[in-house]
């Protein structure tokens, strides 16, 4: 559904991505895996069309300029020049890293400014849904966003980018800073995502081991450019990539 090639983007002279092929079948899980600075986040901005927001905001500030290059289809249209809110529209819809929820709001009021895109019908629906994914949204729905804990506001985070309604949803580094229980949560909450709304997910971490279980496919980025990928089967034969992103 999503075919993104030959994609480069420089911030100034800095090559953040170095020629990056990436795509993503209908109801699949791939994975995205590289080192800090790796260049994962500027990927999930740039599939997502964020990037061409900070582009504008740079070059209105006068500040660095940003150069993204490259080719991206998504079920059959060229979105490229496509901002990012008609990218949403199409169903594209990014839960950035480090949660950004709105903190002095309730989990409700951020769960419904998630859907400001959906029909009202499917608000609804959409709402107990995400009750249902997780429970503890449910219980905890009048909260001041700020006063959850981090995967508390990782659920939010991620139920507000359902709300949106999402055919292809960009997740990066759900995971980051979280127990190994709740890592745990997370991973199979996004699995049943797939299984019971037939959304693909591409995801993205530091670590590959956490959600290893539930991709079907990975890239391996290093330094902005995608060194490796294969199946969950083909990586682990690596011992390369096993040690280093995997830990086994
Ligand atoms: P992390 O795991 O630390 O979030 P990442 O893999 O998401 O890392 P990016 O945030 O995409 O990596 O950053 C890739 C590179 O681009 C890094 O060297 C980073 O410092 C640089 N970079 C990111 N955003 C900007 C920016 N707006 N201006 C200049 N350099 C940037």
């Amino acid at each position: 559904m999503l075919d993104a090639s030959g994609l480069m983007v420089f911030y100034e002279n800095m090559l953040a991505l170095n020629n990056v092929s990436i795509g993503c079948h209908e109801n699949s899980i791939v994975g995205v895996f590289g080192a800090n600075s790796a260049g994962k986040s500027t990927l999930m901005y740039t599939l997502s069309g964020i990037m061409k927001d900070i582009k504008r905001k740079e070059e209105m500030a006068g500040g660095e300029r940003i150069t993204v290059l490259g080719k991206i289809r998504y079920l059959g249209n060229d979105i490229s020049a496509l901002k990012p809110s008609l990218r949403a529209k199409m169903g594209i819809i990014l839960c950035p890293e480090r949660r950004r929820i709105f903190r002095e709001s309730s989990v409700l009021e951020n769960l419904r400014i998630g859907a400001y895109l959906a029909p009202s019908s499917k608000a609804k629906e959409t709402l107990d849904y995400v009750f249902e994914v997780y429970p503890a949204l449910k219980k905890l729905r009048k909260r001041i966003g700020g006063f959850l804990s981090g995967g508390e506001q990782q659920m939010l985070a991620i139920g507000r980018a359902l709300m949106a309604q999402p055919r292809l949803l960009l997740l990066d580094e759900p995971l980051l800073g979280l127990s190994p229980l709740m890592q745990t949560i997370l991973v199979r909450s996004t699995r049943e995502i797939r299984d019971e709304k037939g959304i693909s997910i591409i995801v993205t971490e530091q670590y590959a081991r956490p959600v290893l279980p539930i991709v079907d496919y990975a890239f391996i980025l290093e330094n902005g450019a995608a060194v490796m990928e294969g199946t969950r089967e083909e990586l682990l034969r690596n011992p390369d990539v096993r040690s280093a992103y995997f830990g086994v």
